[in-house]
Protein backbone atom coordinates (compact mmCIF):
# COMPACT_ATOMS: atom_id res chain seq x y z
CA UNK A 1 0.00 0.00 0.00
CA UNK A 2 1.25 3.24 -0.88
CA UNK A 3 0.25 5.92 2.02
CA UNK A 4 -0.96 8.74 -0.52
CA UNK A 5 -3.40 6.44 -1.76
CA UNK A 6 -4.56 5.15 2.06
CA UNK A 7 -6.83 5.97 4.76
CA UNK A 8 -5.24 6.46 7.57
CA UNK A 9 -6.86 9.12 9.58
CA UNK A 10 -3.53 9.83 12.20
CA UNK A 11 -4.56 12.34 15.20
CA UNK A 12 -1.77 14.75 16.25
CA UNK A 13 -3.31 15.18 19.76
CA UNK A 14 -3.79 12.53 22.47
CA UNK A 15 -7.95 12.47 22.40
CA UNK A 16 -9.29 13.37 25.79
CA UNK A 17 -11.81 10.00 26.22
CA UNK A 18 -8.59 8.00 26.22
CA UNK A 19 -7.82 6.23 29.87
CA UNK A 20 -5.85 3.67 28.53
CA UNK A 21 -2.65 3.83 26.64
CA UNK A 22 -4.12 0.93 23.77
CA UNK A 23 -7.51 3.19 23.43
CA UNK A 24 -5.29 6.46 22.63
CA UNK A 25 -2.93 4.77 20.25
CA UNK A 26 -5.81 2.88 18.42
CA UNK A 27 -7.65 6.54 17.68
CA UNK A 28 -4.56 8.09 17.23
CA UNK A 29 -3.47 5.77 14.50
CA UNK A 30 -6.99 5.82 13.11
CA UNK A 31 -7.57 2.56 14.06
CA UNK A 32 -11.22 2.93 14.66
CA UNK A 33 -13.85 5.18 15.60
CA UNK A 34 -16.54 5.60 18.07
CA UNK A 35 -20.06 5.56 16.21
CA UNK A 36 -21.71 4.64 19.88
CA UNK A 37 -20.69 3.91 23.25
CA UNK A 38 -18.99 1.13 22.96
CA UNK A 39 -19.38 0.57 19.41
CA UNK A 40 -16.90 1.31 16.55
CA UNK A 41 -16.07 1.27 13.37
CA UNK A 42 -13.12 -0.53 12.31
CA UNK A 43 -10.74 1.92 9.55
CA UNK A 44 -8.67 0.12 7.35
CA UNK A 45 -5.53 0.39 9.94
CA UNK A 46 -7.78 -1.26 12.93
CA UNK A 47 -9.84 -3.65 10.28
CA UNK A 48 -6.35 -5.46 8.82
CA UNK A 49 -4.87 -6.06 12.08
CA UNK A 50 -9.02 -7.74 13.08
CA UNK A 51 -8.16 -9.69 10.04
CA UNK A 52 -5.11 -10.87 10.53
CA UNK A 53 -6.21 -12.17 14.58
CA UNK A 54 -9.05 -13.57 12.61
CA UNK A 55 -6.91 -15.62 10.10
CA UNK A 56 -4.78 -16.77 13.30
CA UNK A 57 -7.68 -18.03 15.49
CA UNK A 58 -9.08 -19.64 12.14
CA UNK A 59 -5.84 -21.48 11.29
CA UNK A 60 -5.57 -22.75 14.73
CA UNK A 61 -8.83 -23.85 15.19
CA UNK A 62 -8.28 -25.96 11.80
CA UNK A 63 -5.13 -27.17 13.12
CA UNK A 64 -7.51 -28.45 16.49
CA UNK A 65 -9.83 -30.38 14.21
CA UNK A 66 -12.74 -27.89 14.60
CA UNK A 67 -15.34 -27.04 11.98
CA UNK A 68 -16.50 -23.62 10.77
CA UNK A 69 -20.14 -22.40 10.51
CA UNK A 70 -21.82 -18.71 10.67
CA UNK A 71 -25.03 -18.43 12.75
CA UNK A 72 -26.60 -14.83 12.71
CA UNK A 73 -26.81 -11.82 14.91
CA UNK A 74 -29.95 -11.72 15.48
CA UNK A 75 -32.02 -14.93 17.23
CA UNK A 76 -35.41 -15.33 18.34
CA UNK A 77 -36.06 -14.69 21.97
CA UNK A 78 -38.05 -18.34 22.24
CA UNK A 79 -34.64 -20.53 22.05
CA UNK A 80 -33.49 -18.74 25.24
CA UNK A 81 -36.85 -19.01 26.79
CA UNK A 82 -36.00 -22.98 26.53
CA UNK A 83 -32.81 -22.55 27.97
CA UNK A 84 -34.73 -20.76 30.59
CA UNK A 85 -31.80 -17.72 29.81
CA UNK A 86 -34.24 -15.20 28.19
CA UNK A 87 -35.32 -13.78 31.36
CA UNK A 88 -31.91 -14.53 33.22
CA UNK A 89 -30.00 -12.28 31.06
CA UNK A 90 -30.81 -9.14 32.25
CA UNK A 91 -30.23 -5.88 30.94
CA UNK A 92 -27.00 -6.66 29.09
CA UNK A 93 -29.19 -8.67 26.62
CA UNK A 94 -30.33 -6.03 23.78
CA UNK A 95 -33.95 -7.04 22.98
CA UNK A 96 -35.83 -6.06 19.89
CA UNK A 97 -39.28 -6.75 18.63
CA UNK A 98 -39.37 -7.05 14.67
CA UNK A 99 -42.30 -5.92 12.86
CA UNK A 100 -44.79 -8.80 13.73
CA UNK A 101 -44.20 -8.29 17.25
CA UNK A 102 -42.08 -11.65 17.28
CA UNK A 103 -38.87 -11.02 20.31
CA UNK A 104 -35.81 -10.76 19.32
CA UNK A 105 -32.92 -10.25 20.19
CA UNK A 106 -28.82 -9.32 19.37
CA UNK A 107 -26.68 -12.72 20.76
CA UNK A 108 -24.42 -12.17 23.06
CA UNK A 109 -23.33 -15.55 22.88
CA UNK A 110 -25.01 -18.64 20.91
CA UNK A 111 -24.80 -21.74 23.03
CA UNK A 112 -28.91 -22.12 22.15
CA UNK A 113 -28.99 -21.72 18.86
CA UNK A 114 -25.50 -24.07 18.38
CA UNK A 115 -27.65 -26.60 20.39
CA UNK A 116 -30.53 -26.30 17.99
CA UNK A 117 -28.54 -26.26 14.97
CA UNK A 118 -26.88 -29.88 16.98
CA UNK A 119 -30.58 -31.15 17.34
CA UNK A 120 -32.09 -30.58 14.47
CA UNK A 121 -29.34 -32.54 12.70
CA UNK A 122 -27.62 -35.06 14.68
CA UNK A 123 -28.58 -37.97 16.63
CA UNK A 124 -26.37 -40.91 16.77
CA UNK A 125 -23.16 -41.02 18.15
CA UNK A 126 -21.36 -42.05 15.33
CA UNK A 127 -21.50 -38.56 14.22
CA UNK A 128 -19.32 -37.28 17.60
CA UNK A 129 -16.98 -36.00 18.51
CA UNK A 130 -18.11 -32.47 17.02
CA UNK A 131 -16.82 -28.98 17.48
CA UNK A 132 -18.86 -25.94 15.85
CA UNK A 133 -17.56 -22.34 15.97
CA UNK A 134 -17.65 -19.01 14.50
CA UNK A 135 -16.31 -15.79 14.80
CA UNK A 136 -19.35 -13.34 14.97
CA UNK A 137 -20.43 -10.01 16.26
CA UNK A 138 -21.68 -10.35 19.76
CA UNK A 139 -23.89 -7.21 21.41
CA UNK A 140 -23.60 -7.32 25.38
CA UNK A 141 -25.14 -3.55 26.89
CA UNK A 142 -22.64 -3.14 28.87
CA UNK A 143 -23.08 -1.02 31.79
CA UNK A 144 -19.79 0.51 31.77
CA UNK A 145 -18.29 0.27 28.21
CA UNK A 146 -14.90 1.39 28.08
CA UNK A 147 -11.54 1.50 27.54
CA UNK A 148 -12.25 1.37 23.80
CA UNK A 149 -12.43 -2.10 22.13
CA UNK A 150 -11.50 -4.00 25.61
CA UNK A 151 -15.22 -3.49 26.72
CA UNK A 152 -17.16 -2.79 23.86
CA UNK A 153 -20.49 -3.66 23.68
CA UNK A 154 -20.82 -4.68 20.12
CA UNK A 155 -17.74 -6.95 19.77
CA UNK A 156 -16.34 -9.60 17.74
CA UNK A 157 -15.88 -13.21 19.43
CA UNK A 158 -14.77 -16.13 18.54
CA UNK A 159 -17.17 -18.80 20.03
CA UNK A 160 -16.88 -22.66 19.79
CA UNK A 161 -19.10 -25.54 20.63
CA UNK A 162 -18.19 -29.08 21.52
CA UNK A 163 -20.42 -32.31 21.63
CA UNK A 164 -19.16 -35.39 22.88
CA UNK A 165 -20.67 -38.45 23.80
CA UNK A 166 -18.93 -38.92 27.56
CA UNK A 167 -17.64 -36.88 29.70
CA UNK A 168 -14.07 -38.03 29.35
CA UNK A 169 -14.45 -37.14 25.64
CA UNK A 170 -16.01 -33.93 26.59
CA UNK A 171 -12.63 -33.61 28.92
CA UNK A 172 -10.67 -34.15 26.03
CA UNK A 173 -12.44 -31.45 24.03
CA UNK A 174 -11.80 -28.63 26.91
CA UNK A 175 -7.78 -30.18 27.05
CA UNK A 176 -7.56 -29.62 23.45
CA UNK A 177 -9.40 -26.17 23.20
CA UNK A 178 -6.56 -25.18 26.01
CA UNK A 179 -3.59 -26.22 24.37
CA UNK A 180 -5.40 -24.57 20.85
CA UNK A 181 -5.73 -21.67 22.95
CA UNK A 182 -2.35 -21.52 23.78
CA UNK A 183 -0.95 -21.55 20.65
CA UNK A 184 -3.31 -18.96 19.23
CA UNK A 185 -2.23 -16.43 21.56
CA UNK A 186 1.83 -17.70 21.53
CA UNK A 187 1.31 -16.63 17.65
CA UNK A 188 0.05 -13.06 18.57
CA UNK A 189 3.38 -12.35 20.28
CA UNK A 190 1.23 -12.52 23.84
CA UNK A 191 1.62 -14.87 27.04
CA UNK A 192 -2.12 -15.43 27.81
CA UNK A 193 -1.96 -17.73 31.17
CA UNK A 194 -5.10 -19.81 32.17
CA UNK A 195 -6.62 -19.36 35.33
CA UNK A 196 -8.86 -21.46 37.49
CA UNK A 197 -11.96 -19.05 36.87
CA UNK A 198 -15.31 -19.34 38.55
CA UNK A 199 -16.27 -22.87 39.14
CA UNK A 200 -19.31 -24.35 37.36
CA UNK A 201 -21.72 -27.33 38.38
CA UNK A 202 -19.01 -29.68 37.75
CA UNK A 203 -16.60 -29.06 40.16
CA UNK A 204 -13.35 -26.83 40.22
CA UNK A 205 -11.80 -27.88 37.25
CA UNK A 206 -14.10 -27.14 34.36
CA UNK A 207 -13.39 -23.52 33.35
CA UNK A 208 -10.47 -21.36 32.91
CA UNK A 209 -9.94 -18.02 31.84
CA UNK A 210 -7.02 -16.86 29.73
CA UNK A 211 -4.99 -13.62 31.23
CA UNK A 212 -2.72 -11.38 29.74
CA UNK A 213 -0.87 -9.27 32.09
CA UNK A 214 -1.25 -6.05 32.14
CA UNK A 215 -2.08 -2.96 34.71
CA UNK A 216 -4.85 -1.47 33.31
CA UNK A 217 -6.36 -4.97 33.29
CA UNK A 218 -9.84 -4.74 35.00
CA UNK A 219 -9.02 -8.89 36.68
CA UNK A 220 -7.58 -9.22 39.53
CA UNK A 221 -5.51 -11.49 39.80
CA UNK A 222 -3.23 -14.20 41.53
CA UNK A 223 -0.21 -16.58 40.40
CA UNK A 224 2.67 -18.23 40.66
CA UNK A 225 5.34 -16.40 39.10
CA UNK A 226 6.94 -19.43 37.96
CA UNK A 227 3.93 -20.05 35.30
CA UNK A 228 4.97 -17.05 33.42
CA UNK A 229 8.09 -18.92 32.44
CA UNK A 230 6.42 -21.89 30.58
CA UNK A 231 5.25 -21.84 26.81
CA UNK A 232 3.87 -24.11 24.04
CA UNK A 233 6.98 -22.64 21.76
CA UNK A 234 6.95 -25.08 18.24
CA UNK A 235 5.77 -28.34 20.00
CA UNK A 236 3.93 -30.60 17.58
CA UNK A 237 1.09 -31.45 18.93
CA UNK A 238 -1.36 -34.51 17.98
CA UNK A 239 -4.70 -32.67 18.59
CA UNK A 240 -6.35 -36.27 18.76
CA UNK A 241 -3.73 -37.59 21.42
CA UNK A 242 -5.86 -37.40 24.86
CA UNK A 243 -3.01 -38.26 26.66
CA UNK A 244 -0.70 -35.69 25.12
CA UNK A 245 -3.24 -32.32 25.81
CA UNK A 246 -4.24 -33.87 28.70
CA UNK A 247 -0.71 -32.90 30.11
CA UNK A 248 -0.15 -30.09 28.44
CA UNK A 249 -3.32 -28.91 30.03
CA UNK A 250 -1.79 -29.96 33.62
CA UNK A 251 1.46 -28.50 32.97
CA UNK A 252 0.00 -25.43 32.35
CA UNK A 253 -2.26 -25.20 35.04
CA UNK A 254 -1.07 -27.00 38.07
CA UNK A 255 0.44 -23.77 39.15
CA UNK A 256 -1.32 -21.75 40.83
CA UNK A 257 -2.95 -19.10 39.03
CA UNK A 258 -6.34 -17.74 39.39
CA UNK A 259 -8.82 -14.64 39.57
CA UNK A 260 -10.21 -13.00 42.62
CA UNK A 261 -13.56 -14.73 42.02
CA UNK A 262 -11.83 -17.96 43.24
CA UNK A 263 -8.69 -17.26 44.72
CA UNK A 264 -7.38 -18.72 47.84
CA UNK A 265 -5.53 -17.58 50.30
CA UNK A 266 -4.09 -21.06 52.15
CA UNK A 267 -3.25 -22.96 49.01
CA UNK A 268 -1.45 -18.60 47.26
CA UNK A 269 -0.06 -18.62 50.89
CA UNK A 270 1.96 -22.09 50.36
CA UNK A 271 3.76 -20.84 47.54
CA UNK A 272 7.32 -19.63 48.49
CA UNK A 273 7.00 -15.89 48.99
CA UNK A 274 9.23 -14.72 45.90
CA UNK A 275 7.02 -16.33 43.81
CA UNK A 276 3.64 -15.25 45.14
CA UNK A 277 2.57 -12.39 42.43
CA UNK A 278 -0.79 -10.22 42.54
CA UNK A 279 -1.77 -8.67 39.59
CA UNK A 280 -4.13 -7.57 36.78
CA UNK A 281 -5.03 -9.07 33.57
CA UNK A 282 -6.94 -9.00 30.83
CA UNK A 283 -9.46 -11.50 30.28
CA UNK A 284 -8.57 -12.65 26.16
CA UNK A 285 -10.52 -16.29 26.40
CA UNK A 286 -12.49 -18.59 28.61
CA UNK A 287 -13.28 -22.11 28.34
CA UNK A 288 -15.95 -24.29 29.62
CA UNK A 289 -17.41 -27.18 30.25
CA UNK A 290 -20.58 -27.31 31.49
CA UNK A 291 -22.28 -31.26 30.32
CA UNK A 292 -25.80 -31.47 29.73
CA UNK A 293 -27.48 -28.02 30.89
CA UNK A 294 -28.38 -26.90 27.22
CA UNK A 295 -28.77 -30.42 25.70
CA UNK A 296 -31.15 -31.32 28.64
CA UNK A 297 -32.81 -28.19 28.61
CA UNK A 298 -33.74 -28.44 24.81
CA UNK A 299 -33.73 -31.77 23.90
CA UNK A 300 -30.19 -32.60 21.92
CA UNK A 301 -29.90 -36.23 22.75
CA UNK A 302 -27.40 -38.83 20.83
CA UNK A 303 -28.31 -42.80 20.58
CA UNK A 304 -25.40 -44.60 22.19
CA UNK A 305 -23.96 -47.62 21.03
CA UNK A 306 -26.02 -49.81 23.15
CA UNK A 307 -29.21 -48.22 21.78
CA UNK A 308 -30.55 -45.45 24.55
CA UNK A 309 -30.82 -41.97 24.09
CA UNK A 310 -28.66 -39.51 26.56
CA UNK A 311 -28.22 -35.85 26.23
CA UNK A 312 -25.00 -34.82 24.61
CA UNK A 313 -22.11 -33.13 26.39
CA UNK A 314 -21.20 -30.05 25.83
CA UNK A 315 -18.83 -27.35 26.40
CA UNK A 316 -18.13 -23.68 25.05
CA UNK A 317 -15.01 -21.63 24.48
CA UNK A 318 -14.56 -18.14 23.20
CA UNK A 319 -11.96 -15.87 22.33
CA UNK A 320 -12.59 -11.87 22.56
CA UNK A 321 -11.18 -11.29 18.76
CA UNK A 322 -11.79 -7.24 18.82
CA UNK A 323 -10.63 -7.45 22.93
CA UNK A 324 -7.33 -8.72 21.88
CA UNK A 325 -6.00 -5.61 19.97
CA UNK A 326 -6.53 -3.58 22.98
CA UNK A 327 -4.79 -6.62 25.05
CA UNK A 328 -1.76 -7.09 22.59
CA UNK A 329 -1.14 -3.14 22.50
CA UNK A 330 -1.22 -3.33 26.24
CA UNK A 331 1.56 -6.06 26.16
CA UNK A 332 3.27 -4.19 23.47
CA UNK A 333 4.20 -0.48 23.23
CA UNK A 334 6.53 2.24 23.84
CA UNK A 335 6.06 5.86 24.25
CA UNK A 336 6.03 6.54 20.88
CA UNK A 337 3.24 3.75 19.78
CA UNK A 338 2.28 0.74 19.10
CA UNK A 339 4.87 -2.24 18.70
CA UNK A 340 3.16 -5.02 16.60
CA UNK A 341 4.20 -8.45 16.92
CA UNK A 342 4.72 -9.89 13.48
CA UNK A 343 2.13 -12.13 13.58
CA UNK A 344 -0.57 -9.62 13.80
CA UNK A 345 0.94 -6.78 12.61
CA UNK A 346 -1.30 -4.71 9.32
CA UNK A 347 1.48 -4.21 7.61
CA UNK A 348 4.74 -6.18 7.21
CA UNK A 349 7.31 -2.97 7.14
CA UNK A 350 6.97 0.22 6.26
CA UNK A 351 9.26 2.06 3.71
CA UNK A 352 10.67 5.40 3.99
CA UNK A 353 11.50 7.95 1.51
CA UNK A 354 13.55 10.78 2.84
CA UNK A 355 13.44 12.18 -0.04
CA UNK A 356 10.59 11.99 -2.14
CA UNK A 357 10.91 13.54 -5.95
CA UNK A 358 14.60 12.23 -6.33
CA UNK A 359 14.64 9.94 -8.58
CA UNK A 360 17.07 7.58 -6.98
CA UNK A 361 15.44 7.44 -3.90
CA UNK A 362 12.28 7.26 -5.84
CA UNK A 363 13.03 4.08 -8.02
CA UNK A 364 15.23 2.80 -4.83
CA UNK A 365 11.39 2.89 -3.05
CA UNK A 366 9.75 1.22 -6.12
CA UNK A 367 12.20 -2.09 -6.06
CA UNK A 368 12.14 -2.49 -2.42
CA UNK A 369 8.35 -1.95 -2.51
CA UNK A 370 7.14 -4.43 -5.74
CA UNK A 371 10.36 -6.93 -4.19
CA UNK A 372 8.58 -7.41 -0.85
CA UNK A 373 5.09 -7.71 -2.46
CA UNK A 374 6.34 -9.86 -5.21
CA UNK A 375 7.21 -12.10 -2.25
CA UNK A 376 3.92 -12.01 -0.89
CA UNK A 377 4.44 -9.47 2.09
CA UNK A 378 2.37 -6.59 2.47
CA UNK A 379 4.67 -3.30 2.72
CA UNK A 380 3.42 0.32 3.37
CA UNK A 381 5.50 2.55 1.58
CA UNK A 382 5.22 6.16 2.60
CA UNK A 383 5.73 8.03 -0.45
CA UNK A 384 3.96 11.62 0.72
CA UNK A 385 6.11 14.67 0.25
CA UNK A 386 6.55 15.07 3.74
CA UNK A 387 9.44 15.59 6.63
CA UNK A 388 11.22 12.70 7.42
CA UNK A 389 10.27 13.60 11.00
CA UNK A 390 6.71 13.19 10.15
CA UNK A 391 7.08 10.14 8.50
CA UNK A 392 9.48 8.67 11.32
CA UNK A 393 6.73 9.58 13.64
CA UNK A 394 3.79 8.11 11.83
CA UNK A 395 5.51 4.79 11.20
CA UNK A 396 6.63 4.66 15.26
CA UNK A 397 2.88 5.26 16.10
CA UNK A 398 1.25 2.23 13.85
CA UNK A 399 4.26 0.42 14.87
CA UNK A 400 5.19 -1.90 12.16
CA UNK A 401 7.79 -3.81 13.33
CA UNK A 402 10.49 -3.17 10.47
CA UNK A 403 11.14 -0.23 8.65
CA UNK A 404 13.80 0.49 5.82
CA UNK A 405 14.73 4.00 5.46
CA UNK A 406 15.84 5.29 2.08
CA UNK A 407 17.69 8.38 1.59
CA UNK A 408 20.15 10.05 -0.46
CA UNK A 409 23.18 9.10 1.25
CA UNK A 410 23.03 5.78 1.99
CA UNK A 411 22.45 5.36 -1.90
CA UNK A 412 25.70 6.81 -2.69
CA UNK A 413 27.30 4.05 -0.41
CA UNK A 414 25.04 1.73 -1.62
CA UNK A 415 23.24 0.89 1.26
CA UNK A 416 19.24 1.70 3.09
CA UNK A 417 19.09 1.59 6.36
CA UNK A 418 16.65 -1.56 8.45
CA UNK A 419 15.50 -0.47 11.67
CA UNK A 420 13.67 -2.83 13.97
CA UNK A 421 11.00 -0.68 16.14
CA UNK A 422 11.02 -3.13 19.12
CA UNK A 423 14.85 -1.95 20.10
CA UNK A 424 15.11 0.63 17.55
CA UNK A 425 18.27 -0.74 16.34
CA UNK A 426 18.77 0.34 12.93
CA UNK A 427 21.32 -1.47 10.34
CA UNK A 428 23.29 -0.54 7.01
CA UNK A 429 22.80 -2.74 3.99
CA UNK A 430 21.96 -3.14 0.55
CA UNK A 431 18.39 -2.93 -0.40
CA UNK A 432 18.73 -6.83 -1.69
CA UNK A 433 19.29 -7.42 1.67
CA UNK A 434 16.91 -5.79 3.63
CA UNK A 435 14.24 -7.06 1.61
CA UNK A 436 16.02 -10.59 1.82
CA UNK A 437 16.04 -10.07 5.67
CA UNK A 438 12.26 -9.52 6.13
CA UNK A 439 10.96 -12.01 3.79
CA UNK A 440 13.42 -14.29 6.05
CA UNK A 441 12.06 -12.11 9.38
CA UNK A 442 8.04 -13.21 8.10
CA UNK A 443 9.35 -16.87 6.90
CA UNK A 444 8.13 -18.19 10.05
CA UNK A 445 4.76 -16.51 10.48
P1 LIG B 1 -15.92 -10.10 31.09
O1 LIG B 1 -15.76 -10.84 32.40
O2 LIG B 1 -14.68 -9.36 30.65
O3 LIG B 1 -17.17 -9.28 31.01
P2 LIG B 1 -17.09 -12.49 30.09
O4 LIG B 1 -16.47 -13.48 30.99
O5 LIG B 1 -18.47 -12.04 30.35
O6 LIG B 1 -16.12 -11.22 29.97
P3 LIG B 1 -17.22 -14.46 28.01
O7 LIG B 1 -18.65 -14.75 27.98
O8 LIG B 1 -16.29 -15.41 28.68
O9 LIG B 1 -16.99 -12.99 28.59
O10 LIG B 1 -16.76 -14.15 26.52
C1 LIG B 1 -15.58 -14.67 25.89
C2 LIG B 1 -14.56 -13.59 25.64
O11 LIG B 1 -15.13 -12.47 24.96
C3 LIG B 1 -14.01 -12.98 26.92
O12 LIG B 1 -12.95 -13.78 27.43
C4 LIG B 1 -13.52 -11.63 26.44
O13 LIG B 1 -12.21 -11.74 25.91
C5 LIG B 1 -14.48 -11.27 25.33
N1 LIG B 1 -15.44 -10.27 25.80
C6 LIG B 1 -16.45 -10.43 26.68
N2 LIG B 1 -17.14 -9.30 26.87
C7 LIG B 1 -16.55 -8.36 26.07
C8 LIG B 1 -16.80 -6.97 25.82
N3 LIG B 1 -17.79 -6.34 26.41
N4 LIG B 1 -16.01 -6.34 24.93
C9 LIG B 1 -15.01 -6.99 24.31
N5 LIG B 1 -14.72 -8.29 24.51
C10 LIG B 1 -15.48 -8.98 25.38
MG1 LIG C 1 -15.39 -14.96 30.58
Amino acid sequence: MRMTRYFLPVLKENPAEAQIVSHRYMLRAGMIKQQAAGIYSWLPLGYKVLKRIEQIVHEEQARAGHIPLLMPTLQPADLWRESGRYDDYGQEMLRIKDRQGRDMLYGPTNEEMITDIFRSHVNSYKDLPLTLYHIQWKFRDEMRPRFGVMRGREFLMKDGYNFDLTVEDALHAYNRHLVSYLRTYERMGLQAIPMRADSGPIGGEDTHEFLVLAETGESEVFYDSAVTDISLGARDIDYDDKAQCKAVMEEFTSLYARTDETHDEAAFNAIPEERRKCARGIEVGQIFFFGTKYSEAMGATVVTPDGSKVPVQMGSHGIGVSRLLGAIIEASHDDKGIIWPEGVTPFHCGIVNLKQGDDDTDAACEGIYKALQKAGLDPLYDDRNDRAGAKFATMDLIGLPWRITVGPRGLKNGVVELTSRRTGESVEMTADDAVARIIEIYAGH
